[in-house]
C-alpha cells in the first residue's frame, strides 16, 4: 500500500476537542493515519505520493448511517405520498427484485455516496423475496467493487398484512428463517477486526412490520453473535398511532419493553419523540441515524436533533433509501441537518460543525467504530475526504467548514478508504460510473417488466 502525504490543506480533524488547522498535513501509511498536524509536513517527511492541497479542506470520510441500497432501482414512485401510502405502493415492486437487480442498484447508490464524500456506509436490507436470491451478498459484492467500508444489516419483516402488519404476506419471512439467515451472513461475511471492511448487523424493519417475538429473538441472537442492531423508529405520526392502538404504548416504550434499546443499537429517524423518549434513548446509550431529507420528502416531520445532542444521544446522519430521498448524497444531508434544526429552533439550534461531527464521528458511534474511524487521529484508519474549495462556490468563504456545509457541495479532489484511493478529481477510481449507470437502467427495466 503506497504511503500518502496531504499537505497545505485546512484540516478539520473532528477529534474530541474539535481540533482544526488552517494549514495542516495528514500522513497515511499502511492504511492508517501516521501523522496529522499544523503547518506543512515537517522537512524530511517522505511518502510515495505527495498531494499539494492548498485551498482544500481535509475531513474524515463521511459515515452514512441509514440506507436501503436496493431502492436505487425504484426512485421516483409515490412522490407525493406519506410513509404508509408510499410503502404500500412500493412493496409489490420491491417483491420483484432479484439479486442481480439489487447488486446493480447497490452499486449505483454506493457510487453516489462515494462521489459525495462517504467512505463508510450501512445498509438496511429488510425485504427478501423467496425467489430473490442472496440479496445481502449482492450488496456486499457491490460495496467491495466501489471500495467503501460497509456495515450491511440482515434486515427482516415477519408481520404480513394477514397478521395485521403493513407489508403484503409475499415479502415477509418467519422468525426461524430470519435467525438462520442472520447466523449464515455473520459466518460468511462478518469481520470484527479493526481494519474490517464488512461488519454485519441485525435489523428487523420497524414496529409496524415485525412481531414482538422477532424483535426479542433477534436481540438475543445479536448479543450472542456480538453484532450491532438497527431498526426504524418513531418516523411518523401514523407509526405512533399504530403503536398506541396495537401495544398501548409509544414507539420508544415498545422497543424498550422488548429489550431493543442499548449501546449496541442505532435507530433510524426518531422524529416523533417526547422529552421522556429522549431521556430513555440517552439513558440506554442508544444512537440515532438522523435522516432530515427523507423526513422532509415524506413529510414525516422534523426530528429534534438539537435536543438529542443536548441529551448526549450519539447522532449520525443518513441519506435513507433513494426511493424516499432521491438525491442519495450524504454531503447534502449536512446542510439539511442545519436548516431543519434552525427551522425548529432558530439560528443557534445547529452549527456547521455540529453537522460535520454528526456526519463523521457521530456516524462512527452509530456503527460502533469510534475507535477506528470518524476522526483524523494518529492510529485511526485512513478514511479521508479532500474537498476543493478554490472554485466559484467556495473561494470567497473564509471558514472552510462553513464552505463545506453551507456552501454548495464542493468538488471532491480525493477520498481514501483504508488509505486506498476511491475517488480522485471527482471520478471513481475503483469502478466505472458509466457502467454503474447502464447496469442500473437495465435492472430497473427488468424489475418493471416483471409487473
Ligand atoms: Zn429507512
Amino acid at each position: 500500500m503506497p504511503s500518502l502525504l496531504i499537505t497545505g490543506a485546512a484540516v478539520a480533524t473532528v477529534d474530541a476537542a474539535g481540533t482544526e488547522h488552517a494549514v495542516g498535513h495528514v500522513l497515511v501509511r499502511d492504511g492508517a493515519i501516521a501523522a496529522v498536524g499544523a503547518g506543512e509536513a515537517p522537512p524530511g517527511t517522505v511518502a510515495d505520493r505527495v498531494v499539494d492541497a492548498r485551498g482544500h479542506l481535509v475531513t474524515p470520510g463521511f459515515v452514512n448511517t441509514h440506507h436501503h441500497l436496493y431502492q436505487w432501482a425504484t426512485r421516483g414512485f409515490a412522490v407525493d405520498e406519506g410513509l404508509f401510502a408510499w410503502l404500500t405502493t412500493l412493496y409489490p415492486v420491491w417483491a420483484l427484485l432479484r439479486a442481480a437487480d439489487v447488486e446493480a442498484a447497490a452499486r449505483a447508490g454506493l457510487a453516489r455516496l462515494a462521489l459525495t464524500g462517504c467512505t463508510t456506509t450501512t445498509d438496511h436490507h429488510y425485504l427478501h423475496p423467496r425467489e430473490g436470491g442472496d440479496q445481502l451478498a449482492a450488496t456486499i459484492e457491490a460495496a467491495a467493487s466501489v471500495g467503501l467500508r460497509f456495515s450491511p444489516t440482515r434486515g427482516s419483516m415477519d408481520l404480513g398484512s394477514s397478521a395485521g402488519g403493513l407489508p403484503p404476506d409475499s415479502v415477509v419471512e418467519d422468525v426461524e428463517a430470519v435467525l438462520a439467515a442472520t447466523a449464515d451472513a455473520v459466518a460468511r461475511h462478518h469481520d470484527p477486526s479493526p481494519s474490517s471492511t464488512v461488519r454485519i448487523g441485525a435489523a428487523p424493519c420497524s414496529p409496524f412490520s415485525v412481531s414482538p417475538r422477532l424483535l426479542r429473538e433477534t436481540a438475543a441472537q445479536a448479543a450472542e453473535l456480538g453484532i450491532r442492531r438497527h431498526t426504524h423508529l418513531a418516523e411518523t405520526a401514523d407509526e405512533e398511532e399504530f403503536c398506541a392502538r396495537t401495544f398501548g404504548a409509544r414507539p420508544v416504550e415498545v422497543l424498550e419493553d422488548l429489550g431493543w434499546l442499548g449501546p449496541d443499537v442505532w435507530l433510524a429517524h426518531c422524529v416523533h419523540l417526547s422529552d421522556a423518549d429522549i431521556a430513555t434513548l440517552a439513558r440506554t446509550g442508544s444512537s440515532v441515524a438522523h435522516c432530515p431529507s427523507s423526513n422532509a420528502r415524506l413529510g414525516a416531520g422534523a426530528a429534534r436533533a438539537r435536543d438529542l445532542l443536548d441529551a448526549g444521544v450519539p447522532l449520525g446522519l443518513g441519506v435513507d433509501g433513494a426511493a424516499s430521498s432521491e438525491q442519495g448524497s450524504l454531503a447534502d444531508e449536512l446542510r439539511q441537518m442545519v436548516y431543519t434544526a434552525r427551522l425548529r429552533g432558530g439560528p443557534e439550534a445547529m452549527s456547521a460543525r455540529d453537522a460535520l461531527r454528526a456526519a463523521t464521528a457521530g456516524g462512527a458511534a452509530c456503527v460502533g467504530r469510534s475507535a477506528e474511524i470518524g476522526s483524523i487521529e494518529v492510529g485511526k484508519r485512513a478514511d479521508l475526504a479532500l474537498w476543493d474549495l478554490r472554485g466559484l462556490g467556495h473561494a470567497d468563504l473564509d471558514d472552510p467548514v462553513v464552505a463545506l456545509v453551507i456552501g454548495p457541495t464542493p468538488p471532491l479532489a480525493l477520498t481514501t478508504v483504508e488509505g486506498r484511493v476511491v475517488v480522485e478529481d471527482g471520478q471513481l477510481r475503483t469502478t466505472s460510473e458509466e457502467r454503474a449507470v447502464a447496469d442500473l437502467v437495465a435492472a430497473r427495466r427488468r424489475v418493471l417488466a416483471r409487473r
